[in-house]
């Protein structure tokens, strides 16, 4: 349940501990209290559920009702309990009716537990006895023991692990027309808040507007992330003017949302949390929300045309590409899994969607590794530069001058939070245009011979020139190609006078003759670079080629030859 470690009672004295409960229940009821704090009401202080009790009650005479009218009652109290908006955590059956519990996600006051309590009463007209923090509660799996002759076993018949918050508690209340007293479920924004809200998804914009207006502190807010620079929220210098005197507070409005209010003439601002991000930031209202979203450590997804567009990139990758850019499906099928990654990273950590062309987001490539199920970094890298080279992606640029002022801001102060750069990409609309650019772009690599092991911004340089690394490598950019070696160029160029071909092991053997090193690596980094300097290709041997340049050995090597002969 909610409560890891909680107080069980036999008889409602004595305590024993959770490994005693058999031994006690064979004679005695067994109880727990599923908030932590103590015995009695005014100890509790952590908060773990709401719950209640819908009891069958007894008959004039002070007797149980049969088993069969208490079924026919439960099955009510269970339809009524399935149509509920919020599906409890548990049901437990007792011999006498059902008990339901909603767990708390969030750090809340007595107050507030208070509240939405009663309402939980009111709205399933249950025992109205049952709505203190530290009720005794019977233990599910165990036996109720009222009547020792007849023992019932108590069973769970509904659970549920999904996690609720305060928020949609009060609003799906308020959505039945129970009146919840005007209240503030004083939220302080500190490191222990975005823990709590860590995991928390906000699906349609009415949760996010009320989580955002009516449960987080703008006080608060403000002192974080704008180091607003106040004592008490009932009287401030106004943010938006410059304030001699404290002109501005916040206060509560009737339906519990917080506004910012100036009382200078000449300003006056009023607004919510969100036109107060979005005035602060210079920024559209939607993209407040993302940033108040992004700041809280809660998600926010609303964009359906995002989804869209990106579940449709995967389908096009998925059942298109290989029948209509065969280049492209070539070269990518084996890291396909990457790019469905990064498209499903894409739909929660977007930073951007203005619009289909105009897709960004943030991941690390540590993140994505991650969501692979992968620890290898790096080659999870090297699958993301392929992409980025044949413009699957693109990789944004900070420094570059075409990216928008209002988005560098927006990204630096995204970065500024992680102590690691976390890359920014795009991601285009991948319609048939667009992919026969990429299918072009996958047959020179095909062409140049550049293996995405030794994807480095050298090779890419070298293959491709220093433009393109300078695209796929943003964060080195500029960085310096080193020339082609010489003795290489020159070992092969030998090979190639004397054979007509060259194989990697027979430039090896070169060096070997002419007693130098030989560095594999500068051999596979160069090699594009070279292939496209002589014109050659690489070339799987057949007995064909065998023959023709009278290779006698058993296997069946690739060769670099000359592409016109
Ligand atoms: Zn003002």
């Amino acid at each position: 349940m909610g409560n890891p470690d909680p107080i069980c009672l036999i008889d409602n004295k004595l305590k024993i501990s959770v490994n005693e409960i058999n031994k006690y229940n064979k004679k005695y009821d067994i109880y727990f209290i599923p908030n932590i704090g103590g015995t009695k009401s005014k100890d509790i202080t952590d908060f773990k559920a709401f719950f209640v009790d819908l009891d069958c009650g007894r008959d004039e005479n002070g007797n149980y009702h049969s088993l069969n009218k208490v079924r026919r009652f439960k099955e009510s109290c269970l339809a009524k309990i399935d149509n509920f908006e919020i599906k409890p955590n548990v049901v437990i059956e007792t011999r006498n009716g059902l008990h339901a519990y909603w767990f708390i996600m969030e750090k809340i006051d007595y107050e507030l537990w208070a509240k939405i309590e009663n309402a939980f009463v009111e709205h399933f007209n249950s025992d109205k006895k049952v709505k203190s923090p530290a009720n005794q509660m019977r233990v599910p799996n165990t036996f109720w023991m009222k009547d020792k002759d007849n023992p019932f076993f108590c069973k769970i018949v509904r659970i549920n692990d999904v996690k609720n918050y305060i928020a949609s508690y009060c609003t799906m209340l308020k959505n039945e027309k129970i009146e919840i007293p005007a209240s503030k479920p004083k939220i302080s924004i500190t490191p222990k808040y975005k823990s709590q809200y860590k995991r928390k998804m906000f699906k349609s914009y009415k949760e996010v507007f009320d989580f955002i207006t009516k449960s987080v502190s703008m006080f608060d807010y403000l002192k974080k992330y704008y180091n607003l620079d106040a004592v008490s929220e009932k009287s401030f210098r106004c943010i938006f003017h410059n304030d001699k005197k404290a002109s501005a507070d916040i206060f509560k409005t009737d339906s519990g949302i917080e506004l910012y209010y100036c009382h200078s003439a000449n300003c006056g601002f009023t607004g919510n949390l969100i036109q107060v991000v979005a005035k602060l930031e210079d920024c559209s209202r939607s993209k407040a929300i993302n940033k108040i979203c992004e700041n809280l450590n809660v998600k926010y997804e609303e964009n359906i045309e995002t989804m869209k567009f990106l579940l449709d990139n995967i389908k096009t990758i998925d059942d298109d590409i290989q029948y209509s850019h065969k280049d492209l499906y070539g070269v990518i099928y084996r890291y396909l899994p990457t790019l469905r990654a990064l498209h499903f990273i894409a739909l929660k950590n977007i930073i951007y969607a203005d619009n289909e062309k105009d897709l960004i987001f943030s991941a690390s490539t540590n993140y994505v590794a991650k969501t692979l199920g992968k620890n290898d970094k790096k080659n999870t890298g090297a699958d993301i530069s392929l992409f980025c080279l044949l413009k699957l992606i693109d990789k944004i640029d900070l420094d570059n001058d075409t990216v928008s002022e209002c988005y560098k801001q927006y990204i630096k102060r995204f970065q500024g939070d992680r102590d690691k750069y976390v890359n920014v990409y795009s991601i285009p609309q991948y319609n048939y245009d667009k992919l026969s650019e990429c299918n072009e772009m996958a047959k020179q690599v095909k062409e140049k011979n550049l293996r995405k092991k030794h994807f480095t911004y050298e090779s890419v340089a070298n293959a491709f020139g220093a433009d393109t690394a300078d695209r796929v490598f943003p964060q080195v950019k500029g960085k310096r190609v080193r020339d082609i070696d010489e003795y290489l160029l020159y070992a092969i160029e030998t090979l190639l006078e004397k054979y007509g071909y060259f194989t990697e092991n027979s430039v090896r053997e070169f060096y070997r003759e002419n007693d130098k090193y030989f560095k594999e690596n500068t051999f596979i980094k160069q090699i594009p670079a070279i292939m496209q300097d002589l014109d050659l290709k690489k070339v799987k041997a057949s007995k064909l080629l065998k023959e023709k340049y009278n290779i006698l050995s058993s296997g069946y090597p690739y060769l670099y030859i000359k592409k016109v002969i």
